[in-house]
Order: structure tokens, then sequence, then C-alpha cells
């Protein structure tokens, strides 16, 4: 079931055409007899008011892929064998170019709703006929769809990891250290800088391990591996709660499977020191 990203969108869906129709975090979708069954476009349209117009997200398996932002104050919506799912949720069960797919459809979303007008002069802007993106009719300007880069850091001393309590978390929850990346910035130079706002601690050696996109709202994470040189755990408190060297028969609740933090944790864990 291949998923290919659509760089020229089309204008108008099929009856037969699936639609990711998002409600915040939320995700309308199909679960007859427990599966997880994208919608049809005429499934989802019998929910909507007239003239709604979902947005060409690209191609899944067979079918042509749209995404619909569905206002939360509106109408309860109601079907048989239809249910909101979360999209965190749903990234742990759906197969690898579903949830690509969705990654897409969430920052394909985000982006529409923030581009309607020109970030240089203000004019409302229209689609491009040739590509994605929104063109403002008065300056030229052309608005392309952005992501945010931010990284994700692996930081070992010796047979620990660092593991980190962010304010924002579950209780108890631990991950790895995160943030976003400044503008002018290397990848690995936020690495060493995130480490050590975060948590008082040096590190070298920050090698390349795998990256994710991560649509909440349009981050891409890029995770990387460093080593401890020196420092002691300073957390400010205010972001970061508590932060902690932990071992590997020590570990605290840790994110969920689908994640790239636990995908650098679970490699960390399988790794030899
Ligand atoms: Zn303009």
């Amino acid at each position: 079931m291949p998923f290919h990203y659509a760089s020229a969108p089309r204008a108008a869906p099929g009856p037969e055409d699936n639609v990711f129709a998002l409600q915040e975090a939320k995700v309308w979708m199909g679960v007859p007899a427990g599966a997880k069954t994208l919608p049809l476009w005429s499934e989802v349209k019998a929910l909507l008011p007239p003239g709604a117009s979902p947005h060409h997200v690209g191609k899944l398996g067979e079918r042509e892929l749209w995404a619909l932002e569905i206002p939360k104050d509106g109408p309860e919506w109601r079907a048989q064998d239809f249910e909101w799912m979360e999209s965190r949720a749903l990234m742990g069960l759906l197969p690898a170019e579903a949830v690509q797919a969705l990654c897409s459809a969430r920052q394909l979303l985000f982006w529409e709703g923030r581009s309607r007008f020109c970030g240089h002069c203000g004019s409302r802007t229209v689609d491009s006929e040739t590509e994605r993106a929104r063109k403002c009719p008065d300056c030229g300007l052309v608005a392309y769809p952005s992501q945010a880069p931010a990284v994700i850091v692996s930081v070992v001393q010796g047979e620990r990891l660092l593991l980190a309590h962010n304010k924002n978390f579950r209780p108890g929850l631990y991950s790895l250290v995160a943030g976003f990346v400044d503008p002018g910035e290397s990848l690995e130079q936020c690495v060493v800088r995130e480490v050590a706002e975060e948590t008082g601690i040096r590190v070298d050696e920050v090698r390349y391990l795998a990256s994710q996109p991560w649509p909440f709202p349009n981050s891409l994470m890029v995770g990387f591996t460093a080593q401890h040189t020196g420092g002691e755990i300073k957390v400010d408190g205010i972001e970061i709660e508590h932060a902690a060297w932990f071992s590997r028969d020590a570990l605290p609740d840790i994110p969920s499977h689908g994640t790239i933090a636990r995908r650098l944790i679970d490699t960390w864990l399988a790794s030899e020191d």
C-alpha cells in the first residue's frame, strides 16, 4: 500500500477516494469488527455541511487521499462502525505507509490553515496552479508547506542513558532530550546546545541515527546519539522537572512504540557498551 505525496494537488475528490477527517488530534476512522479503515469521501461528505472541500494529499495504495479539518464546535459526528481515534494511538496501529500519509495530511492541513494570507504584505493568497504552494497576487510571494526541524538525542554515559521528565509529560514518564533547531544553527550544534540547556550536560560524538515526521503540529524530528563528556545534571525546573542517568535494568516509564524516542531508546537497549 505505497503512499505517494502529491506535489501538484488535484482540485476535487471522487466518491471512492479516501479521506482523513481530522479534528484537532483526532481522526475519523472506520472500525468495522475492530479493523481500522479509512473512510471514503462519500461517507465523510454525508456528515459535512454543503460546500466543504478537502485538500488533496496524494495517493495511498490504489485510492487518492484527501484531508479535511473538522471544527470542534460543529455538530457531533455519529455513524455506524466509525469513531474518532487519537492520531498518536493510530500511528502505533496503522501500517507505515498509512502513518506517513497521516503525517502528510496533518502537516498539510496545519499549513493550509495558516497560509491564507501573505506573510509579507497581508493580502489574501491563492493556490498555485502548478505546484503545492500559496501565491500572493499582490507582491508575488510564494509560500510552500514548511516543517520545523527538531532534534532528539540519546546521551550515553558508560552503561547509562540520560532521560528527562518534561513538565508536560504524564506523571512518571521519561524521555530523551529534544528541542527545536534555532535559525542559523546546524543539527549537531542544536544537539549540544539543547542537552546543555535542559540538563547541564556536555556532549560530543554527535551521530545521526534516524528521523521521523512528527505532525503535532509540524515538526521533523531528527534523532541522534551522543556521548557524555562532562558536567553534572542540573535541570531548569521549568520545562524539565527532573533528569537522571538510567541503566538498562532500571528504566522508568518510557514513550510508546511508534515514536522516534522509543526507537532511539530501543537501539541503545540493544547495543553493546
Ligand atoms: Zn504579498
